[in-house]
């Protein structure tokens, strides 16, 4: 069969690309080629410019070549596993060597096991579903929701915000050292914070967890699209990540890491592919023997294209040199903050401080504005796409903000002499396939409109800031 796949996949270029990218050819420190890099948008004030797309933290732009490796495969799609045919053969050979690049990428210890799900979120609850009997859990209440809200089942201990990388991990150990002993434990923590963009102590957390008898599972959902991360060196149980915020939005993400706990839970979703034998009983129920693989939590057809495009910008990043990436990235985000800081009326928020490591994410408030009005204001009068909110990190932003969850505000500016204050933030993201021109132009537009204001006028429409029209 590998042999009849490598003809097909050679004539197709499937992994064409792959077997070039293996030599590491091909290192760069410009940005990498992505979808939509030319794509123009209408001005509110008149005439079009290319969107400067700098919402990377929600979504990133497909990789250029994960597009191509996507459209070289794409009609030799066919279903996989059981299938006889030749293309469902080739595509249960690409969907579980795409497991196996996923498996590298993540410099996961050889017993791992890779499962796909539908995202960071689907991750972290196929987890959550799977912790043993009495789990107790700690996670920080920085972390996004879909890391903060899956474990209310469980014994959880929310952790207050740290203000340092120190007190982080001393915040742990109290809390471990104060709630042991226990029988199964697991602490939740994140890579890259998507509101800030600061790096955590990943590895210390694992140590510190380790050293209490917890194991740790790592939110890499805003880590793994701009740094390498290893399961093996950071000493983590577990790694969740999502296709569509590296490179790759075709419905996929991971959940990578030790078998034990996801072996002995019940199937997340219960059906054909998670199971191995289905027999009718003599009393008249069903027996059901469970895959101990990780298609014991895949059931149903698996998402084929969106493992493969995962797989496919794995190969695209370790291929362009991470180390240029992140000098790159730490580049672009200097200037970033540099120029911020030549705007006394921006405030940017920060839990770790100035010196702390991080990646290309940036939340502010400006002040004497709605930031939902800012946002506004960049898009129609810029073409610039960036976001404003809570970011589904409720209590950290309000933690940064000093706001207050029974406050709501409307798209006019708070009032800073009556006592008024931001109740959302902005937030800057980029990566990749960032061009230094969207930096230079954002940088550009904030100063303008702190300057002189918008050109234009806005209201509220549906909690938005919408340009009159
Ligand atoms: N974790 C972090 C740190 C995130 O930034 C996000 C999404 O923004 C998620 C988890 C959830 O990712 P998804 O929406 O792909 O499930």
């Amino acid at each position: 069969m590998s042999a009849r796949l490598s003809t097909v996949a050679t004539a197709t270029s499937v992994t064409s690309a792959s077997a070039a990218a293996s030599d590491g050819a091909c290192r760069t420190a410009a940005p990498l080629p992505v979808l939509g890099r030319d794509v123009t948008v209408p001005l509110v004030t008149g005439g079009e410019v290319t969107y400067a797309a700098l919402d990377y933290a929600a979504s990133a732009p497909a990789l250029q070549r994960v597009w191509d490796d996507v459209a070289a495969y794409a009609p030799y799609y066919g279903s996989v596993h059981r299938g006889a045919g030749y293309l469902s053969q080739l595509s249960t050979d690409l969907f579980e060597s795409s497991r196996t690049t996923v498996h590298r990428f993540l410099g996961c210890r050889e017993a791992d096991q890779v499962v796909f799900t539908r995202s960071t979120t689907d991750s972290l609850n196929l987890l959550a579903a799977a912790l043993p009997a009495g789990c107790r859990v700690f996670v920080f209440e920085t972390e996004h929701h879909a890391a903060l809200l899956p474990w209310q089942d469980a014994d959880v201990t929310y952790l207050d915000a740290p203000r340092t990388t120190g007190e982080a991990v001393r915040t742990l150990e109290a809390a471990l050292a104060d709630r042991a002993p226990f029988g199964p434990a697991l602490v939740c923590v994140t890579g890259a914070s998507n509101v800030t963009g600061e790096l955590w102590p990943v590895r210390e957390l694992a140590a510190a967890a380790h050293a209490h008898g917890a194991r740790i599972v790592l939110d890499a959902a805003q880590l793994a699209p701009h740094h390498p991360v290893s399961v093996r060196d950071l000493d983590i149980d577990w790694v969740a990540f999502s296709g569509h915020k590296l490179y790759a939005p075709f419905g996929s993400g991971v959940l990578a890491g030790r078998a034990d706990w996801l072996q002995a839970a019940e199937p997340y979703l219960a059906g054909g592919g998670a199971s191995r034998t289905v027999a009718r009983r003599p009393d008249g129920g069903v027996d059901v023997e469970w895959h101990t693989t990780a298609a014991r939590h895949e059931a149903g057809s698996p998402n084929v294209i969106g493992a493969y495009a995962i797989a496919s910008a794995c190969k695209a990043l370790t291929d362009a040199g991470f180390d240029a990436l992140v000098a790159r990235e730490r580049q672009l985000t200097e200037q970033l903050r540099a120029g911020l800081a030549e705007v006394p009326e921006v405030r940017v928020l920060s839990l770790f401080g100035e010196g702390a490591a991080r990646v290309g994410v940036l939340s502010f408030v400006v002040e004497g504005w709605n930031s939902s009005h800012f946002a506004a204001a960049l898009s129609a009068e810029y073409g610039i796409g960036v976001r404003d909110g809570l970011f589904c990190a409720h209590p950290l932003v309000r933690t940064l903000l000093g706001s207050d969850p029974a406050e709501t505000g409307e798209c006019g500016a708070p009032d800073a002499a009556a006592g008024e204050r931001s109740l959302n933030a902005i937030r800057v993201s980029f990566g990749a396939g960032t061009p230094d021109e969207h930096i230079e132009r954002f940088l550009r537009a904030v100063k303008e409109l702190v300057r002189e204001g918008a050109r234009w006028d806005y209201r509220t429409e549906n909690g938005r800031c919408v340009p009159v029209v």
